[in-house]
């Protein structure tokens, strides 16, 4: 099983909306399963297509946090936010795509989620916590859109400003 190099941020791949999956089959399977060994070994609690260069919407996500707790792998396919609740939640966010960049983002504390499964089948679910805050992170991916994007420009920009010098680096290290 691969693990995927995963895009780091500036990346055009990141800023674009990724398509619906219009099929749902092997290779679609296969893309998942390698996706969460990639969000594994990072190690991430959640990672969407864009982020290694495939523009569909799927996301994968474990956000299963407890010593000894059985892990929860999930895929959802073309998922998307049918409910929010009023009430909201700031939790401290970072992304597999700006290593090391940390920051306090407010988002509803609990969603509903409606997506397809990788069999074919019709899911919805309530996310409350961390799964609320990762589920809505990843399918922002899938719209284009970075945690940072709801930060004030100055802290985006000085965030942007050390991925490039990052990206930089890692070139030069080859
Ligand atoms: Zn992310």
């Amino acid at each position: 099983m691969a693990v995927l190099p995963i895009l780091i941020h500036p990346d055009p791949r990141l800023k674009k909306a990724a398509a619906p999956v219009a099929d749902i089959g092997s290779d679609l399977r296969r893309l998942a399963d390698e996706m969460l060994q990639t969000m594994y070994d990072a190690p991430g609690i959640g990672l969407a297509a864009p982020q290694v260069g495939v523009l569909q919407r799927l996301l994968v996500m474990d956000c299963v946090k407890e010593e000894g707790a059985a892990p929860r792998p999930m895929a959802l396919v073309n998922p998307r936010v049918t409910w929010t609740s009023d009430e909201t939640n700031v939790y401290e966010e970072g992304c597999l795509s700006i290593p090391e960049q940390y920051a306090e983002i407010e988002r509803p504390a609990e969603v509903e989620v409606a997506w397809t499964d990788l069999d074919g089948q019709a899911q919805s679910e309530r996310f409350a916590g961390l799964w609320a805050t990762c589920v809505q992170h990843e399918i922002d991916h899938l719209d284009g859109k970075l945690f940072i994007d709801y930060l004030k420009p100055l802290k985006r920009q000085m965030i942007t400003r050390k991925m490039v010098k990052l990206k930089r680096e890692l070139a030069r290290a080859g």
